[in-house]
């Protein structure tokens, strides 16, 4: 298959992984941002491909994993009312609250539906105007474009039974706040090409210059993970604090103009809080004051829901790479992917689901 097989093939990967090896001449602490890029690099043992020297820190990018606990609480709230049809991908209707599921909400007779675009849950909220239709509205910057676009869809049809319920984050100021943190290891990222591909890569340069670490932008193919890794190594031995690209088939330096249009039409960055982690100013997408009307947060009266994290999960401390996911004593045992403590093994994305899965321990 073309654009697929040629960055699955064996030899290429081992060469790039050799000559890794050839340059790397001291330790480095690598956060490969993406939990698709967390997945690959598990899957086809990229991470016992590499040198000894490079330390991979898993980051936070799997966005079910970052929606924090309390808007999977809000989100159970309103799919439990009468009179309305709660819409989801399907990945999140297995994701724990404090006390159930949306799977167990469904089963208990509510309506709730799996969608695979937000415009499929304009479409219902059209075709059934006694109720009302909320989409759960979560993502990084790669989903957010057809959020944007369901709302703007919404507003164009004049419906006033629709609704979203948001969680949407933003890479950079994440990456700033790892750097930032007093306990921060992290000496250089691989970035997350489909976000990039959206918003580019023009504001990382700053962030970069700002921490002295460099960051490479690539794919979630083994030998485009094995080059993000040998540019990443070679710009970091050449101390060379800057931004690539090794994506260059999908991701350009300004990204997507049209998709970065919809979203901040719609939406404008805000503070937002991530699973795991915490509040990071201006890390989120949180709908503009034009749009409130669509605010499901607002409209069923769940903006006052406050959730705890179980006290057992360190998923904070894994998502930094203070940690790693066997150091957690439930990893395994209390905690799997069939019952997840915590933000890391709710999806197959996540750091734990994935040493889980491929036996990392
Ligand atoms: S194994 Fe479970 S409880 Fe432990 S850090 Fe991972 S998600 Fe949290």
């Amino acid at each position: 298959m073309k654009y697929m097989d040629e960055y699955r093939d064996e030899k290429s990967a081992r060469d790039y992984a050799q000559l890794i090896g050839q340059i790397v001449k001291q330790k480095w602490n690598i956060m490969e941002v993406c939990g698709g890029q967390t997945h690959s690099i598990m899957k086809f043992g990229i991470d016992q491909l590499l040198p000894p020297e490079i330390n991979l820190v898993h980051g936070p990018g799997c966005p079910v994993c970052v929606t924090p606990l309390e808007m999977i609480d809000k989100a159970l709230h309103i799919a439990s009312q009468p009179n309305v049809i709660f819409t989801s991908f399907g990945d999140m209707l297995r994701v724990p609250g404090s006390r159930n599921d949306l799977f167990s909400v469904k089963a208990s007779g509510h309506d709730v539906r799996i969608v695979y675009s937000p415009l499929d849950a304009v479409g219902i909220a059209k075709k059934n105007p006694d109720k009302q239709v909320v989409f759960f509205a979560i993502g990084f910057e790669t989903t957010v474009p057809a959020n944007a676009m369901a709302v703007l869809h919404a507003d164009k049809m004049g419906l006033e039974n629709f609704s979203v319920l948001v969680s949407q984050v933003r890479v950079p100021p994440a990456m700033d706040a790892i750097l930032s943190s007093g306990d921060n290891i992290i000496d250089g990222f691989l970035a997350a090409g489909h976000v990039n591909a959206v918003m580019g890569y023009h504001e990382y340069f700053t962030i970069a210059e700002k921490y002295s670490t460099p960051m490479v932008v690539t794919g979630f193919e083994p030998v485009d993970i094995l080059r993000g890794f040998y540019f990443l190594i070679r710009m970091l031995e050449e101390k060379e604090y800057s931004v690539r690209n090794a994506y260059e088939r999908v991701v350009t330096r300004e990204g997507n103009p049209g998709a970065q249009k919809a979203i901040y039409e719609v939406f404008e960055n805000g503070d937002q809080k991530w699973r795991g982690i915490g509040n990071i100013p201006q890390s989120g997408l949180v709908l503009r004051d034009k749009y409130q009307k669509y605010d499901a947060s607002l409209r069923f009266f769940v903006q006052d829901i406050r959730t705890q994290e179980p006290e057992i999960c360190i998923a904070g401390e894994i998502l930094k790479g203070n940690k790693k996911p066997f150091d957690c004593p439930a990893f395994g045992k209390e905690c799997v992917p069939e019952n997840p403590l915590g933000a890391t093994m709710v999806s197959s994305e996540g750091a734990c689901a994935a040493y889980y899965k491929y036996r990392r321990s």
